[in-house]
């Protein structure tokens, strides 16, 4: 025994296992405050083990687990014009962006994918609110407009899962014009007879529910999303009101009419396929464990996006 063995080693020890630890192991469930290991929540779909509470979940989390056997291949989105507006706050926008960019691993706030759910072929959209807060700019404009396209293409419904603090406004009215853009895709679905399926997942505010987000043929909430164009601080500041309990809520919008349903993440697939087989005249979803597809079987890809749709 010497101070190599009682010292020098276990110091050495404790500063390699330290590192091997990674930092978020543990989430802390921000409604009953349980502490969840990451693995577990993950494998819940981000859903609270003891409380059910829906926590946030990145659109590649989500279609890995939407699409059979995890299969799902990305459709291609035109590049918009980056930073229009030379846009600088504290930071300047083509700065933000890189390090939401970084932070996340996805290029921008919308993934489109399209695979098949329960053998029913489908194209989906998810809105990524851990990308500066899912904000609407041109790219997400495109996203849809490209999802719409592929889906008017193939046939396919088209899946949106809606993510938003509201419009982009480092793209100022660049942003506000993907409010008319996103409608007359979501349009070219209707024109189609295809069915266009929102599910709202928390929190959906702002730009984004005066457009494409609330235009669906079904409208789905995941429990307790919030769902308003201005939150509930500015109505209470501006009416001077205190407003009532669940206000803006999956489901006091279901009471009142805005929704169709509210619908548990892990029971939102089985619902997806049974709402699109109606509404695309399909047999009855089997619930029998089919193989998954294998990526060789789903279509071919888009062709490349033209010059005149990346504005
Ligand atoms: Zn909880």
């Amino acid at each position: 025994m010497n101070w190599i063995t009682n010292y020098v080693r276990p110091r050495i020890n404790s500063l390699f296992s330290r590192r091997e630890v990674p930092e978020n192991l543990w989430t802390k469930c921000p409604d009953c405050g349980t502490m969840l290991f990451h693995r577990e929540l993950s494998d819940n779909l981000n859903v609270c083990t003891n409380c059910d509470h829906h926590l946030a979940i990145t659109p590649r989390e989500r279609f890995t687990a939407l699409f059979d056997g995890g299969v799902f291949r990305e459709v291609k989105v035109p590049e918009p014009v980056a930073d229009p507006l030379q846009f600088r706050d504290q930071k300047k926008y083509p700065d933000r962006m890189k390090a939401a960019q970084r932070s996340t691993g996805e290029k921008e706030a919308m993934l489109v994918a399209e695979g098949e759910i329960g053998r029913t072929p489908i194209i989906a959209a998810g809105q990524d609110f851990s990308f500066m807060a899912g904000s609407m700019g041109m790219y997400v404009g495109n996203a849809i407009i490209a999802a719409a396209e592929r889906a008017v293409q193939t046939g396919r419904p088209l899946v949106l899962f809606s993510a938003a603090g509201g419009a982009r406004m480092q793209e100022g009215i660049l942003s506000l014009m993907q409010m008319p853009r996103t409608t007359v895709a979501v349009q070219m679905l209707k024109e189609a007879n295809l069915p266009y399926v929102v599910v709202l997942t928390h929190p959906t505010t702002g730009g984004v529910t005066a457009s494409y987000a609330m235009l669906g043929d079904v409208q789905i909430a995941e429990p307790n999303a919030l769902i308003c164009f201005a939150g509930p601080r500015v109505i209470e500041q501006t009416i001077r009101e205190k407003l009532p309990e669940g206000f803006q809520r999956a489901e006091y919008l279901l009471e009142h009419g805005m929704l169709d349903r509210v619908t548990h993440r892990k029971a939102m697939k089985d619902e997806l396929v049974s709402i699109l087989r109606m509404l695309t005249g399909k047999p009855a979803p089997t619930r029998a464990d089919l193989p998954a597809p294998v990526a060789e079987a789903l279509p071919e890809p888009a062709p490349e996006p033209t010059a005149e749709k990346t504005e």
